[in-house]
């Protein structure tokens, strides 16, 4: 079903045009056109938010809600900054309203917001809005704009950072086009002074452990001096935005810790694009000066694959049962484990154990037929291992750590980490490139044209698969749609 969005305009004059649409291109285009909200004082020039509803009721409710928000409110929404939106509810005398309001909000928000009830704060400024008309005297001889956000990111740790965190972590997951050259040029900056974290990924199917246990790992690695980011891929999110605020309550201590940042899953787009998102917020942890990096994520379908891609060290928690390794073999994960953790280990000890030998000797078949290198023990070598933790009581977090430090040791000392992030920085340059070809593809006129044909005499048989892609390919590369015809 077609979402319903509310937006905010910045107008000429200095004022907000708030409003309501199913299809926010058009209105845009008419708002530029000067069709809609147009006076000869009040011409509206900027986008600063919008935020989708499934149903116009939604959307109306929320808009006439906003339409009566002082000035400080409406800005505050559209930096994201929702606590603020509530706090200024509540200092308002609205108490009542703060509910009605965490009800009302969107599904999903753009522009400046948030992508959840995240600490996004101060406002952007206008640096990362867009003109709805471009004006190049406002781009030349300025500073750069992404300027004091790289300052917020890498300066001192505290909530001016947090929120210069979140800030920049949105603008990177933003997929405005203008956005996007920001966020390039925010990367590019924070590229030095990135690299020094360790990034660890950690995989397992929903009920394993797995928030338990980064709640537990967190707050230990917290007091032995590191400070801690969790960044999560959950593929379910890209379909319902289900996760995005429940992550939070689902870390309850290491959420609120101040040595601790947790994101939530990003919540559009294909997995290509979340785990991009994730991998640029992992740059943004690093030159925050958070140490320790964990990628959380659900161990269903292709995800797993991509965290183990973006991570020194990629973890699979298990439950003791058996036949739970066979799912994880079947699916090719445990082949990249570099650690099988077995959780709660506290319900049954015995269980645990078998699980254990069984996992062992999986890992050393594998490593036999599907990674000859490993076959033999080598020291220098790191040999995946097995460790059994119980989340809930906390045990076995430190010999897991310590399982991570000898891994890390090892690899630094024997080359494979620096060569891992180097292939994991090629591999995903080359990803960006074909997804950026392919839709580049799908975009071009002759392409768009010839494709629901050439779609229809594939399924029909009327014409083999290889050759309608090559006539594809022909129509894109030198506009041969004549010649085809
Ligand atoms: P996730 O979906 O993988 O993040 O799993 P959760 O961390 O939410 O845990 C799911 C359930 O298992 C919760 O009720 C936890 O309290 C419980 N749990 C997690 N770790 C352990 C453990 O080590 N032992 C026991 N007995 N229960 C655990």
């Amino acid at each position: 079903m077609r979402p319903f969005y509310v937006y905010i305009l910045r107008c000429a004059d200095g004022s907000y045009y708030v409003g309501h649409t199913d299809d926010i291109v058009l209105r845009l285009q008419q708002h530029e056109n000067g069709e809609v909200g147009y006076t000869s004082l009040r011409k509206p020039v900027e986008l600063m938010w919008q935020g989708e509803f499934e149903t116009r009721e939604g959307a109306l409710a929320f808009e006439l809600q906003i339409k009566g928000w002082s000035r400080a409110k409406k800005e505050a929404l559209m930096a994201g900054d929702w606590e603020r939106v509530q706090e200024l509810a509540l200092s308002h005398g609205k108490v009542a309203g703060a509910p009605r309001l965490r009800q009302a909000q969107p599904e999903r928000v753009g522009g400046h917001g948030a992508q959840g009830g995240d600490e996004v704060g101060l406002p952007l400024q206008d640096e990362a809005s867009t003109p709805l008309t471009v004006q190049p005297e406002h781009v030349e001889g300025r500073a750069k704009p992404t300027h004091a956000l790289f300052e917020g990111v890498i300066g001192h740790p505290g909530p001016v950072q947090r929120r210069a965190m979140s800030k920049a972590i949105t603008l990177l997951e933003s997929t405005r086009v203008d956005h996007r050259a920001q966020a390039d040029e925010l990367l590019t900056q924070l590229l030095p002074h990135t690299g020094k974290a360790f990034r660890l990924g950690i995989s397992g199917v929903p009920g394993v452990g797995k928030s338990t246990f980064i709640e537990a790992l967190g707050l230990y690695l917290i007091s032995q001096g590191h400070r801690v980011a969790v960044l999560t891929i959950d593929p379910s999110s890209t379909v319902s935005g289900g996760s995005i605020l429940g992550d939070k309550t689902r870390m309850e201590h290491l959420s609120v810790h101040e040595k601790a940042y947790i994101r939530p899953s990003p919540s559009s787009g294909t997995l290509g694009g979340v785990a991009e998102k994730t991998r640029e917020a992992m740059l943004v942890c690093e030159a925050a000066g958070y140490d320790v990096v964990i990628v959380e994520t659900v161990g269903v379908g292709q995800s797993e694959i991509a965290v183990a891609g973006m991570t020194d060290m990629f973890v699979l928690m298990q439950l003791p049962n058996a036949g739970d390794d066979l799912q994880a073999i079947k699916k090719g994960v445990m082949e990249i484990a570099d650690l099988v953790v077995i959780n709660k280990a506290d319900i049954d000890k015995n269980a645990a154990t078998r699980a254990e030998a069984q996992i062992t000797s999986s890992l050393r078949l594998l490593s036999q037929h599907g990674n000859p290198e490993n076959a033999h023990h080598d020291e220098t070598l790191w040999h995946p291992k097995v460790v059994q933790i119980s989340a809930l009581l906390g045990q076995g977090v430190d010999s897991f750590w310590a399982a991570v430090t000898q891994f890390r040791q090892l690899q630094t000392a024997n080359g494979r980490l620096a060569t891992r992030r180097e292939k994991q920085a090629l591999s995903w340059m080359w990803e960006r490139i074909d997804a950026g070809l392919k839709l580049a593809f799908r975009q071009h006129p002759q392409v768009k044209e010839l494709l629901p044909q050439m779609q229809a005499d594939v399924a029909a048989g009327r014409i083999a698969a290889s050759t309608a892609a090559r006539n594809l390919l022909q129509a894109q590369s030198n506009n041969a749609l004549a010649a085809i015809k």
